[in-house]
């Protein structure tokens, strides 16, 4: 009998797989309408490029890339897709920054978005301030990267107001999260600072949206996850663009201090354009190799390293004041104001003065070091939360003193720092905790496939340690999940994210990478 079982079991679990093999591709190039076809590539190379991303440790293998030279090409393929008895998914890629494979489909098509800028011909940023009854802002590609916004927009005086720590992110990518960094806590995410989008729905309709017009697309696509519609445009709010800025660090021995000042320099009370920080952040810096004191000027660098040892683990506040050639004479001063009565070690501030570009694109300098080492198309088991504010020392004593302290293998980048809520809209799918301040959490590691496994566990020690410990936090960029960690994720939002879900992609082909409606 227990043979008998065992070969009926394998004979069901073979024909499953043979189903699922069969219902995942049931329709093959020569049923797509000619206009798609040319335009669908299976060359095993570019299919081998869209089967991995920047985390390099999800792999999928997608059926075929497209190469759209239009946004109706988009829609053509969308629907499509949606003219089939099964529907095949479809991914867009940006840049496919994502580490958990977001932006990838097994057996799907993935849209690769940069293909997007030749049909634009160079038109892909379009910069609008002359008209001053409105304020700037910028009509831009959802395939456009920010580091081209920037130059586009610094060339009329102008800028996006708020920012990702890196800029070689595509708009429509980081739209569809939220778009985070030191602006956040002034400005709001990214999210926040759009105006109207343009959309290519999972119904194939090619749709304009704001708050104001079919304002639940408009919502919902905004850390929508990729759920929704593709992005083909982003109208962006645009601020005067400072031409320099006084970059700071201050160093912290206790956690108490760090965090207390950190939320000082966020809160807006009695605050104006004059005496609030134009940026906060904040990392670690730990007693292990290796130590990237590069920012220090080389005299202070071996006093950095001996508090450091002393300490085991030092908070730094990162600090930056805007100005420009009519606020020049006296940002001296207003950074003094504002670093006054802060408790870092007496001393240990360290300042810098660099054009504006050079900090926004600060990133871009590690890039360049890391590749030239062999060290950036690694595996990057990150880790991103959103901490709430009452509990965030009980974070720190758990996660950095407990599980970060104790464990040998190399932190990576720790990030951390407070943003305030009031600046997210809650009718976007992005999730926050429900406190009015939370924290920003990014465990950034790069690693070798040995160490994989190690980092992985590790993850999962500090989500665990959360759920033990109460502390509701939220992922950010959350990784592939189960139904019930989803509707956990968005918590009372999960009803409204399936309801749009039914409304603008009925058929479930969009972005499924995320794992969130396969
Ligand atoms: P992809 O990885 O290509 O796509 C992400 C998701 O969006 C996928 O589900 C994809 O299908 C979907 N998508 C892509 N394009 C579109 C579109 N046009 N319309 C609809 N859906 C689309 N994030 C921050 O917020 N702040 C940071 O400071 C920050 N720093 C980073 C630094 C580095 C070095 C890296 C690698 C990532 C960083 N990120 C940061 C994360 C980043 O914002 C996200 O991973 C973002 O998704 C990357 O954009 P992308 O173009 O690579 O998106």
């Amino acid at each position: 009998y227990c043979r008998i079982s065992k070969a009926l079991i394998m004979l069901w679990v073979t024909f499953i797989v043979l189903i699922t093999k069969a219902q995942s591709q049931t329709w093959s190039l020569l049923q797509a309408p000619k206009e798609l076809t040319l335009k669908l590539i299976r060359d095993p190379v570019i299919l081998s490029q869209a089967s991995i991303d920047y985390g390099h440790i999800v792999h999928d293998n997608p059926f075929a890339i497209f190469s759209p030279s239009s946004v109706s090409d988009i829609s053509n393929l969308i629907n499509f897709s949606n003219s089939l008895t099964i529907p095949f998914t479809i991914a867009p890629r940006g840049q496919a920054h994502s580490v958990h494979g977001q932006a990838m489909t097994n057996d799907g098509v993935v849209v690769n978005m940069t293909d997007l800028n030749g049909f634009r011909n160079g038109s892909g940023i379009i910069v609008v301030s002359d008209d001053t009854t409105i304020d700037p802002y910028a009509d831009v590609g959802g395939e456009q990267i920010w580091i081209d916004v920037l130059h586009a927009t610094l060339e009329r005086g102008l800028t996006p107001l708020s920012w990702t720590d890196y800029l070689f992110l595509s708009v429509g990518g980081t739209l569809s999260n939220a778009g985070i960094s030191g602006q956040t806590f002034r400005f709001g995410p990214q999210i926040s600072n759009v105006h109207e989008l343009d959309l290519v729905t999972g119904k194939g309709e090619i749709v304009t949206c704001s708050r104001v017009k079919q304002s639940e697309l408009f919502y919902g696509v905004l850390g929508g996850l990729g759920q929704f519609g593709i992005i083909t445009r982003a109208r962006i709010a645009l601020g005067p663009a400072p031409t320099r800025v006084k970059w700071l660090r201050l160093l912290y021995n206790e956690f108490s201090a760090f965090s207390g000042d950190q939320e000082h320099l966020i809160s807006f009370n009695g605050r104006n354009e004059t005496n609030a920080a134009d940026y906060v952040e904040g990392f670690l810096l730990l007693n292990q190799p290796p130590l990237d004191l590069s920012f220090y000027p080389q005299p202070d660098q071996p006093r950095i390293t001996s508090l450091v040892t002393q300490y085991g683990i030092i908070y730094i506040i990162e600090l930056v004041k805007y100005y420009n050639n009519t606020t020049q004479a006296h940002v001296d001063e207003d950074v003094k104001l504002l670093v006054e009565g802060l408790k870092f070690v007496p001393t240990f501030m360290f300042e810098k003065d660099v054009s504006y570009e050079e900090f926004l694109n600060r990133v871009h300098t590690d890039e360049l070091f890391l590749r030239s080492q062999g060290l950036w198309d690694v595996p990057h088991p990150w880790l991103n939360l959103f901490v709430p504010r009452s509990r965030i020392s009980d974070f720190d004593q758990g996660v950095f003193k407990g599980i970060i302290l104790q464990q040998n293998i190399p932190a990576g980048l720790v990030i951390i720092y407070p943003i305030n809520r009031t600046k997210w809209d809650d009718n976007m799918s992005a999730v926050t905790p429900h406190e009015d301040v939370f924290y920003v959490l990014s465990f950034l590691r790069s690693t070798g496939f040995d160490q994989l496994e190690e980092f992985k566990v590790q993850n999962q020690q500090i989500l665990q340690f959360c759920v033990n410990a109460g502390i509701g936090i939220k992922q950010y960029l959350p990784q592939n999940k189960t139904r019930q960690e989803w509707k956990e994720h968005f918590g009372p939002k999960w009803n409204f994210f399936k309801e749009r879900k039914a409304q603008f992609d009925p058929n479930r082909i969009l972005s499924p990478g995320q794992g969130i409606f396969n």
